[in-house]
C-alpha cells in the first residue's frame, strides 16, 4: 500500500503557539521497521514543561473554558474534521514511527479513534453537570441538596508508544469534553503522533491559547514534571506497570487524581468442549502489532484432556502467520518499537528456555529481516504458571501455553497474577463460558471470539494492571470532581 509522503509537525504546541523547544534542541524519530531517521521533533525542557503546565493553569482558571460547555463541543468537532482530512497524513506518521501494520490501522491505530471524537464532543454537551437531589430532613427542616461535576482541572497526560494517535486522542477527548485544561507528553519512540495533533489544534480549531498543550521529550525526567507538579490536579498515565508505580507515587506528594491504565498478562481460557478448529487459530493474533498491546492475551490455558490437540492447532496457526514489512498489508505484526525493546523481549525467549518452557515455534530474532527490530513470532508450551514468562508482561510476539486439569484450576491459573486487565473464554455453552468469565478477576473479557472494544466500553484493569476506567461515561467522570450543595428549602 502506497502511504502518504511525510509532512509531519516538529515543534511542540505550548500557550497555542507550534514552537521549537527553549533550547533549541531536536531528537531523532526512527521507524523501527527500517531503522531509518524519518527526522526530527523539538526536544521539550523541563523549561517548556514549565510553560505548559503555568498556560494549562492560566487558561483553566482565568478563562470560561471549564464551563463553556458548547465551546468545547465546538472545538472538539473542528478537531475531528480536520483529523478526517489528514486521515492519510497520520496513517503514514503512525506507521512509519510506530511501525504498526497497515493493514491494523482502519481499527486500533488511526481511522477508529478518529471516529470516536464526535462522542466526545456530544457528550460534552449532553452531560447532566448538576441536579437536585431528593429533599432530606434536617432536624425538622427540609434541606435542598444539588450535586454539580466540575472538571478536574489541569490534566497532565502520559501517554506510550504502541498505538500513539489512539491514546493521544482517548486522553484529550474526554479531558477537552470534561472542560479540563491540558498537557500531553507522548513518548519519545512516537513524537509525530502527538505534534501533529498539536498542529490540527492550533491551526484548525477555536482552542483558547494554553487549553492544550503538547510537548514532546527525549528525557523521560521531563515528563515527570507532570506527576510533581503542584499546578496540576490530575495525573492520566498509560504505560508500563514499573513506570505507572512511580508516577502514581510521585503524585502522592500533592495528592493528585490519578488514572493509571497499565500492563497486563490476560489468559484464554478454552473450555473442553470448546470447538477447537474455531477457536485455535485466532490465538496467533497474540502476535499481532509485534504483540505490543496492554489488553493482548498472552497465555493460553488448554484443558489437560485436549492438550497435545489443542497445541497442534496453534502450532500452525503460528506457523501460518505472516510478519514483516508493516507497510505489506498481508502483514499482522511489524517490528518491536525500538532495539532496546527487542532485545528485552528476546531475553524472556532466553529466560522461557532456561525455565524448562517448550519452544515449538520462533524463539528469536528472524535472520530473513536483518534490518528492523524484528521478533520471530513464539510459541512456548508445558509453561509453568509460576515461571517468569507466565508472570511478567513481555510486551512481544509470545504466547504462553499451560495445561489445567479442570475449570477451578483454569480460573486459579487465569488469577495467579498481579495484573487484571482483560481475558478471553470459550465454550460451546455461552452459559458456561459466563459463569467461568464472572470468576476471573479482570477488566474486560472476549468470549467466543465476542470483542468489547469500542468509545462507550469503560477499559481498564483490575489489581496492578491500573486504576480508573479510560473510554465511556465512565471514563469521562473520571475527570469531573464532585460537589455538593445544600440549603434550607423556603417556606
Ligand atoms: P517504555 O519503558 O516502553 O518507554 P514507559 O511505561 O516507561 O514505557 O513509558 C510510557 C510513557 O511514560 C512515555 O511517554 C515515557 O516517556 C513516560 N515516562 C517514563 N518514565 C516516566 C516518569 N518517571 N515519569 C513520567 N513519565 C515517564
Amino acid at each position: 500500500m502506497a502511504l502518504a509522503e511525510l509532512a509531519p509537525e516538529t515543534r511542540n504546541l505550548i500557550d497555542g503557539e507550534l514552537v521549537p523547544a527553549s533550547n533549541g534542541a531536536e531528537f531523532e524519530n526512527v521507524n523501527p521497521a527500517t531503522e531509518e531517521v524519518l527526522g526530527t521533533q523539538a526536544d521539550g525542557t523541563k523549561e517548556d514543561v514549565d510553560r505548559a503546565i503555568g498556560a494549562a493553569r492560566r487558561a483553566f482558571d482565568e478563562t470560561g473554558w471549564s464551563q463553556d460547555h458548547a465551546l468545547r463541543a465546538r472545538c472538539l468537532r473542528q478537531l475531528h474534521e480536520a483529523l478526517e482530512r489528514d486521515v492519510e497524513q497520520l496513517r503514514a506518521i503512525v506507521v512509519r514511527e510506530a511501525g504498526a501494520p497497515v493493514t491494523l490501522t482502519p481499527w486500533m491505530h488511526v481511522d477508529k479513534p478518529i471516529a470516536m471524537v464526535p462522542y466526545w464532543a456530544d457528550l460534552a454537551e449532553r452531560f447532566d453537570y448538576e441536579r437536585e437531589m431528593t429533599e432530606i430532613d434536617f432536624m425538622g427542616t427540609p434541606m435542598r441538596r444539588l450535586l454539580r461535576r466540575e472538571p478536574v482541572g489541569v490534566l497532565g497526560a502520559i501517554t506510550p508508544w504502541n498505538v500513539p494517535l489512539y491514546l493521544n486522542l482517548a486522553k484529550i477527548g474526554p479531558a477537552l469534553a470534561a472542560g479540563c485544561t491540558v498537557v500531553l507528553k507522548p513518548a519519545p519512540d512516537t513524537p509525530w503522533s502527538g505534534s501533529y495533533l498539536g498542529k490540527l489544534a492550533a491551526e484548525c480549531t477555536d482552542l483558547p491559547p494554553g487549553v492544550l498543550n503538547i510537548v514532546n521529550a527525549s528525557d523521560h525526567l521531563v515528563g515527570e514534571m507532570l506527576s510533581t507538579d503542584p499546578r496540576v490536579d490530575a495525573v492520566s498515565f498509560t504505560g508500563s506497570t514499573a513506570t505507572g508505580r512511580r508516577v502514581a507515587a510521585c503524585a502522592a506528594e500533592t495528592v493528585k487524581n490519578v488514572f493509571l491504565e497499565l500492563g497486563g498478562k490476560s489468559a484464554t481460557v478454552v473450555l473442553d468442549d470448546a470447538e477447537f478448529e474455531k477457536v485455535l487459530p485466532g490465538q496467533a493474533m497474540t502476535c499481532v502489532h509485534g504483540g505490543q498491546g496492554c489488553a493482548i492475551t498472552t497465555r493460553l490455558l488448554l484443558p489437560r484432556s485436549r492438550y497435545e490437540e489443542g497445541l497442534a492447532i496453534v502450532q500452525a496457526a503460528f506457523e501460518g502467520w505472516s510478519y514483516g514489512d508493516p507497510t505489506n498489508p498481508a502483514n499482522l505484526q511489524g517490528p518491536q518499537i525500538s532495539r532496546r525493546q527487542q532485545q528485552r523481549v528476546l531475553g524472556y525467549l532466553e529466560k522461557g528456555r532456561a525455565e524448562g518452557a517448550r519452544v515449538l515455534v520462533g524463539g528469536g530474532a528472524p535472520d530473513h529481516l536483518p534490518k528492523g527490530f524484528y521478533v520471530e513470532p513464539t510459541l512456548f508450551a508445558d509453561v509453568d504458571p509460576k515461571s517468569t514468562i507466565a508472570q511478567e508482561e513481555i510486551f512481544g510476539p509470545v504466547l504462553c501455553v499451560t495445561p489445567y486439569e479442570d475449570d477451578d484450576d483454569a480460573v486459579r491459573i487465569a488469577n495467579d497474577s498481579i495484573y487484571g486487565l482483560s481475558g478471553a473464554v470459550a465454550s460451546s455453552d455461552d452459559e458456561r463460558a459466563l459463569s467461568v468469565a464472572r470468576r476471573i478477576r479482570t477488566g474486560t473479557l472476549a468470549l467466543n471470539g465476542g470483542q468489547w472494544f469500542d468509545v462507550d466500553t469503560p477499559f481498564g484493569g483490575y489489581r496492578q494492571s491500573g486504576l480508573g476506567r479510560e473510554n465511556g461515561e465512565m471514563g469521562f467522570e473520571e475527570l469531573l470532581e464532585t460537589k455538593v450543595m445544600a440549603l434550607p428549602v423556603r417556606s
